[in-house]
């Protein structure tokens, strides 16, 4: 049974190649529509579950994380450094995507299927986009899945339950154990993916042919370019800029930690081995075991990247060109979205559901990506991790300088 559920990864690529070879033999005896209209509807079944869980996941878990960093205040500005240079390596990540992704988008193949039913999103300034962020009514954003408002509202939640204190107790506790069954049922969903991708991706080889396999190609590779600069640039410009650190001896330090959350996909699960990383770096150990667990669960440039990248994509594919506004959207929600991203397998793929639906492109487009997402979670979660190691190291040298300046001062 073990064995079977740590293959999970491994039934997805087959289920991928068999629904390619499926679409294949649709195409080549000339009945696609067998596919659209016996296939489809099953992986229409996993998509819908896929948004029903996405808004009470996000509620719940930005709550548990906004609740979780009322421990900041503790720390003072650690915590707010920390925080600070998270969002902005995180909106840097997801513009580095979106302009790669733009540049790449004319190699992404436009889908012929007939059964898209995407409404063109109604121009939207950025006034407007900001107006549009504060819901006006606590339960429409949830009924329609308005992503960034459901957002806003489990930041207000959160901070009302830290500044309500002891009285919001079984608030926080009742979300706490809610997030639980929700995770319960979102891994449930998780494990029909191998189904889902081998319903949804035979009927689009089916209609469209092999050009598809290169669009995904050239999406891996434009993620994979984007993650690549991410970290030469943002991170060791970061290092050296803030910290003083030499970015080749940075690299050399973070390999470890970037090796094995290559290959777990899992920010968490690579906790210990990033712990070790920075202390053998010479960063403190006070602020890593701060800054590492906190990055772990708030902090996905990688992801980030990943999303901008696949919203740009599923966009093309659907022959859809996206506004400014939207674009704008897309960085605030991811951004706002790896609050809200577990550091666990495959996470980043159920948050794209909710930056999708925040500029209202078609969840079915997670069909087309989902097959090879093993490939992309690899690489953005190490990428997820060296973002953390990095802030584990800017935030020691700080630490020194300040307590250097106290003494200095004493
Ligand atoms: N696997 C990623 C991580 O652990 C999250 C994701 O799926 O994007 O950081």
């Amino acid at each position: 049974m073990k064995k079977i559920k740590g293959s999970l990864p491994l039934q997805i690529f087959i289920a991928l190649a068999l629904g390619i070879i499926a679409g294949l033999i649709f195409l080549a005896t000339g009945h696609p529509e067998i596919a659209t209209n016996y296939l489809a509807p099953f992986g229409t079944i996993f998509l819908n579950l896929l948004k029903f869980i996405v808004v009470p996941i996000v509620l719940t878990s930005i709550i548990s994380g906004v609740v979780s960093l009322s421990d900041i205040k503790k720390v003072g500005t650690i915590g707010l450094r920390t925080i600070i240079y998270y969002f902005c390596t995180t909106a840097i990540a997801i513009v580095i995507g979106l302009i790669f992704a733009n540049i790449f988008k004319g190699t992404y193949h436009t889908l012929s299927t007939s059964g898209l039913e995407y409404q063109a999103a109604e121009k939207t300034s950025l006034m407007d986009t900001l107006v549009n962020i504060f819901p006006s009514n606590i339960i429409q954003p949830m009924s329609e899945s308005i992503m960034l408002q459901i957002i806003v509202i489990s930041i207000f939640i959160g901070f009302g339950i830290i500044i309500a204190g002891k009285k919001a107790d079984p608030v926080k506790n009742l979300n706490e154990s809610l997030y639980e069954v929700f995770m319960v049922i979102m891994r449930g969903i998780i494990k029909l993916t191998p189904i889902a991708v081998f319903c949804l991706i035979a009927p689009v080889v089916a209609e469209n042919g092999p050009q598809i396999l290169g669009s995904l190609a050239m999406v891996l590779l434009t993620a994979y370019i984007c993650y690549f600069l991410h970290a030469f640039i943002v991170y060791c410009s970061a290092v050296k800029l803030m910290a003083g650190m030499n970015p080749i001896k940075f690299i050399k330090g973070v390999i470890p930690g970037f090796l094995f959350a290559f290959s777990s996909t899992s920010s968490i699960g690579t906790l210990p081995i990033s712990m070790e990383c920075v202390e053998k770096m010479g960063g403190r150990k006070d602020v890593a075991s701060f800054t590492l667990p906190l990055g772990a669960t708030i902090n996905m440039d990688g992801t980030a990247i990943y999303q901008g990248v696949c919203a740009i994509f599923i966009a093309a594919c659907y022959g859809i060109d996206l506004t400014l506004g939207q674009m704008i959207t897309i960085v605030l929600t991811a951004t706002l979205a790896s609050v809200g991203t577990a550091g666990t397998p495959g996470a980043g793929m159920i948050m794209l559901a909710m930056v999708l639906q925040s500029v209202g492109l078609p969840v079915e487009g997670i069909a087309l990506v989902a097959g090879v997402d093993r490939l992309f979670d690899m690489g953005r979660t190490a990428i997820n991790v060296v973002g953390d190691m990095s802030a584990a190291m800017i935030v020691s040298k700080y630490e020194e300088r300040r307590e250097a300046k106290e003494k200095a001062s004493a």
